[in-house]
C-alpha cells in the first residue's frame, strides 16, 4: 500500500532522518515510538508530503510519488497523479485543525463535496453515519469552539474517514487530552481497526501500541532501532528500547 524508501531528511545540517524504509500494508496497524526528537513528526509529514524529503523514494498503491533522480534530486509527482494520490491517504494531528467558523457537519462534509467533488447527498449522508459511530450525531450543528477536546478529535476523524482513505495517518492524536478524553479517543481509534483501513499511529500512549498494533516501529535520533510485533519490540533488550520505555513505558 505505502512504501518508503531511504527516506533521507535534514533541516539545515541537522540530519532528522537517517535512511528510513517502511513498507505498510493494506489494512495493517503500525505504531510509531521514540524520544522527542526523534523525526516521528518529520517522518509522518515526509510521507504525506507536507515536507519535501531529500533523498528517497514514496510509492503509493504501486504509484512513485516521489524519487530520486541519477542527479541525487527528489522530483514529486505530477499535480494530477499527486491528487490521485493525495485521495488515498487522511491525516489526524494532535491539534485537530478543524476549520473553526464551520459547523461540524461542515468541517466533515467540505472536503469530499468540493475536492473530491463527490455527490452531496452521499456525502451527508455517510457523514451523520460516521458522527453517529463517533457518538457524536447530536453535535452535528455545533462550532469546534462548542466541544471538548476529545469531541473535536473525534470530529477531525471523522472528517479524515470521510474521504474514504487507504490509509489514515495519526500524530499523537491524544497529547493534548487529559486521561479521560483520551480513553475516549483511544477506543474510537480502536473502533476503526474493523474498517480494513491502514493505519500509522505515532503516539506515546504505550499500552495502546502495545495493544492496537499489527507491528511497532521504534525511532530514536532518525534511525529506525527496533521493528516488529508488539511482542517482540516490548520485550528487545535492545538498551535504548529499555531506557526508553524506563521513561514512558
Ligand atoms: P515529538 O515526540 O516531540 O513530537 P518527534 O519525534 O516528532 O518529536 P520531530 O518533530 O520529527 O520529532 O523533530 C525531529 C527533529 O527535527 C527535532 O530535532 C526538531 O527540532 C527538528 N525539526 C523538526 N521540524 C523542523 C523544522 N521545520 N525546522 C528545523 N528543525 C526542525
Ligand atoms: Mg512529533
Amino acid at each position: 500500500l505505502l512504501e518508503l524508501n531511504h527516506v533521507e531528511k535534514s533541516f539545515e545540517n541537522l540530519s532528522v532522518l537517517k535512511d528510513i524504509s517502511i513498507s505498510i500494508g493494506e489494512g495493517e496497524i503500525v505504531s510509531i515510538i521514540g524520544p522527542s526528537g526523534s523525526g516521528k513528526s518529520t517522518l509522518l509529514r515526509c510521507a504525506t508530503m507536507l515536507e519535501k524529503m531529500d533523498g528517497g523514494e514514496i510509492v503509493y498503491l504501486g504509484k512513485k510519488a516521489a524519487w530520486t533522480d541519477k542527479d541525487g534530486h527528489v522530483v514529486y509527482a505530477d499535480k494530477k497523479d499527486m491528487k490521485e494520490i493525495r485521495s488515498q491517504y487522511g491525516l489526524v494531528f494532535q491539534n485537530f485543525n478543524l476549520f473553526p467558523h464551520y459547523s461540524v457537519l461542515k468541517n466533515i462534509v467540505d472536503a469530499p463535496i468540493h475536492v473530491q467533488k463527490r455527490d452531496k447527498e452521499t456525502v451527508y449522508q455517510e457523514a451523520r453515519e460516521l458522527l453517529k459511530k463517533m457518538g457524536l450525531a447530536d453535535k452535528e450543528d455545533y462550532y469546534p469552539c462548542q466541544l471538548s477536546g476529545g469531541q473535536c478529535q473525534r470530529v477531525a476523524i471523522a472528517r479524515a474517514l470521510a474521504l474514504n482513505p487507504k490509509i489514515l495517518f495519526f500524530d499523537e492524536p491524544t497529547s493534548a487530552l487529559d486521561p479521560e478524553l483520551t480513553a475516549e479517543v483511544l477506543k474510537v481509534i480502536r473502533s476503526l481497526a474493523d474498517l480494513n483501513i491502514a493505519m500509522v499511529i505515532v503516539t506515546h500512549e504505550m499500552a495502546f501500541a502495545r495493544d492496537i498494533s499489527h507491528r511497532v516501529i521504534f525511532m530514536e535520533g532518525g534511525v529506525i532501532v527496533e521493528e516488529g510485533t508488539p511482542e517482540k519490540v516490548f520485550a528487545s533488550d535492545n538498551e535504548r528500547m529499555r531506557s526508553f520505555l524506563g521513561r514512558y513505558g
